[in-house]
């Protein structure tokens, strides 16, 4: 068995912007894997938000690739990642790489592509999302229009600076029929976030993604508690251990390879019985989101087996289990039917265009 590590600074068309800082290049480590005259690759973007870098992910990348040499069999998956697990419990980006190489290397040996090889359903891939970064108004209403016009569906702007009403409202006037998602990253307090809250739903947003301090899981709960808008945990879900303490207080986390080193079904859904019985639903996402403009290669596809675009896959909870929504009687799980459709006189939001492909 072979491998090589090679890193990648890839530049960007622009700056991204988010609350907390700029990039304008996206760093990358990709691990190939060649073993028995096939090679399979990985990749990842670390994040240092979540502890890990492109010099930590290179360091610990000839550990891992040697615990894969170890166990001697690529198509062994389970008990590689077990063991890689054991040799970098805590770098799940370094560990990503390895476990997506190993997973395409089994897949190009077998000779069919990974999406067949998981058994995956292309008809339901869900739709993929344009990130539009922070910037000022005009340009930020710029880019969600031009997004639009490549064939965007579905945006989700990042929030959480000194003007948020003005950017939004911006994006709204220049794609006023588009789906929109928002994603603070952790900007807002509980207040400020239940104030904006109010006049994001009343601008038609779907999706409402970490609004507040990844460990403020009692104001992630306020906000979910005052919007029909899903509430999505980013920043304050890293590993499964967090989904317990944040299931009866969100509607969606947004899993990421690079951060938990997910081994699942891109676009899968989990979904999870919380305590008081209501389930939650629960999307798996991918990698960093691609940067404008994409190459008409990179457009949402329903067939695509990896996708390295950033989206989200929602269901409501009713939807994922009726019976178990059905028989609550929180007012969260009132809202959840009223998203799905299921209550009189109100209609799903989000599920129909959540899970329409592009
Ligand atoms: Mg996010």
């Amino acid at each position: 068995m072979n491998w090589t590590v090679s890193r990648h600074d890839l530049p960007l068309s622009a700056p991204f912007g988010i609350s907390r800082g700029t990039s304008e290049i996206c760093e990358c480590v990709v691990v190939e894997l060649t073993h028995e005259g096939t090679t399979g690759y990985g990749a990842v973007t670390p994040s240092a938000y979540f502890g890990e870098t492109t010099e930590t992910v290179t360091e610990t990348l000839p550990d891992l690739l040697a615990a894969v040499d170890e166990v001697g069999d690529p198509h062994a998956g389970q008990r590689i990642e077990r063991l890689c697990r054991e040799v970098a419990p805590d770098q799940p980006a370094a560990r990503s790489a390895v476990g997506i190489a190993v997973a395409d290397w089994a897949a190009r040996t077998l000779g069919v592509p990974l999406y067949r090889q998981w058994g995956l359903d292309p008809e339901r891939v869900p739709a993929t999302s344009y990130t539009v970064g922070i910037d000022p108004p005009e340009e930020m209403a710029a880019k969600a229009h031009a997004a639009v016009e490549a064939g965007f569906g579905i945006l989700k702007l990042k929030l959480g600076s000194d003007d948020d009403r003005a950017r939004f409202d911006a994006v709204r006037a220049a794609v006023p029929e588009t789906e929109l998602r928002v994603d603070a990253n952790a900007a807002w307090d509980a207040d400020e976030a239940v104030a904006k809250a109010g006049w994001l739903e009343a601008g038609g947003v779907t999706m409402l993604e970490q609004p507040v301090a990844a460990d403020d899981v009692a104001g992630l709960a306020r906000v979910t508690d005052v919007t029909t808008m899903a509430v999505c945990a980013d920043e304050a879900c890293q590993t499964a251990t967090d989904i317990p303490r944040l299931a009866d207080a969100c509607n969606v986390v947004n899993v990421k390879l690079p951060s938990a080193a997910v081994r699942g079904r891109p676009g899968g859904w989990f979904t999870l019985p919380t305590p008081t019985g209501s389930p939650r639903c629960l999307a798996v996402w991918s990698s960093p989101a691609p940067r404008f403009p994409p190459p008409s290669t990179s457009r949402p596809s329903s067939t695509t087996p990896t996708s390295t675009a950033r989206s989200c896959s929602m269901r409501t909870p009713s939807r994922a289990s009726p019976s178990r929504a059905t028989g609550s009687t929180s007012g969260r799980c009132r809202r959840a039917r009223a998203r799905a459709g299921s209550e009189p006189g109100k209609t799903g939001r989000f599920p129909a265009s959540a899970v329409n492909r592009q």
